[in-house]
C-alpha cells in the first residue's frame, strides 16, 4: 500500500503532526503516517542568510523517501530560502513527490505575539495542504480563500482556509484518476 510520510524535521508539536496528517488524509483520501524523525541536513544552511536551502532539504528527502512512499511531505522549524526568494512557508515539486513546511514564519513569536498554538496548528495544515496540492499537480487558486492560493504574506495566509475550493477539488480528483 501507497502511504503519505510526514516527516518531523526539528521541534514540532506532536499534536499538529496528528492534525496534519488527518487533514492530509481528509483531503487527499491516502493514508498518511508520521514518520521517525528526521535531522536537518546541516549542509543545506547558508549561513549568510541564516536559512536552509529547500531545494537541497527536497533532494536530500527525495534520496532517503521509503519505497512505500507515494509522496513525502516534511514539516520544520528552520526556516526557508529558494534562492530567487527572501523566504519560503513552503516547497514542494510539481507533480513530484517531495514537499516540505517551514513553521519558522507560521508562529505568532515570529510577529510579536505570544504563542498560539491554534493559529499555529490552522497556518501549518493550511501550507501543509497547499505542498502536498502541488505534488498532486495542483497549481495556484485564483480563490482567496482556498488553500491553493499563493501567500506571500501572513496577511494572505490567515485569509485562506483549510479546505480545497471546488475546481480544485475537481482538477486534483481528475489529477488521482490518470494516475
Ligand atoms: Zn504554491
Ligand atoms: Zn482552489
Amino acid at each position: 500500500m501507497k502511504l503519505i510520510y510526514l516527516v518531523p524535521m526539528g521541534d514540532i508539536d506532536p499534536d499538529i503532526l496528528e492534525s496534519a496528517a488527518l487533514c492530509l488524509w481528509h483531503t487527499f483520501g491516502i493514508e498518511v503516517t508520521v514518520s521517525d524523525p528526521m535531522e536537518v541536513q546541516t549542509d543545506t544552511y547558508d549561513s549568510k542568510r541564516k536559512q536552509y536551502g529547500s531545494i537541497e532539504i527536497l533532494r536530500a528527502l527525495l534520496k532517503s523517501a521509503p519505497k512505500d512512499a507515494l509522496r513525502v511531505i516534511a514539516i520544520t522549524d528552520k526556516d526557508l530560502f529558494i534562492p530567487v526568494l527572501s523566504f519560503v512557508y513552503g516547497h514542494a515539486q510539481f507533480e513530484g513527490k517531495v514537499g516540505i513546511v517551514s513553521i519558522a514564519r507560521l508562529r505568532q513569536e515570529y510577529y510579536g505575539f505570544p504563542a498560539d498554538k491554534e493559529i499555529l496548528t490552522q497556518r501549518t495544515l493550511k501550507e501543509v495542504v497547499h505542498e502536498t496540492g502541488h505534488l498532486f499537480g495542483l497549481t495556484h487558486c485564483s480563490d482567496v480563500a482556498c488553500p491553493m492560493t499563493l501567500s506571500t504574506n501572513i496577511r494572505l495566509l490567515d485569509r485562506k482556509g483549510v479546505t480545497l475550493c471546488e475546481s480544485c477539488m475537481l482538477l486534483l480528483k481528475e489529477n488521482m484518476l490518470e494516475k
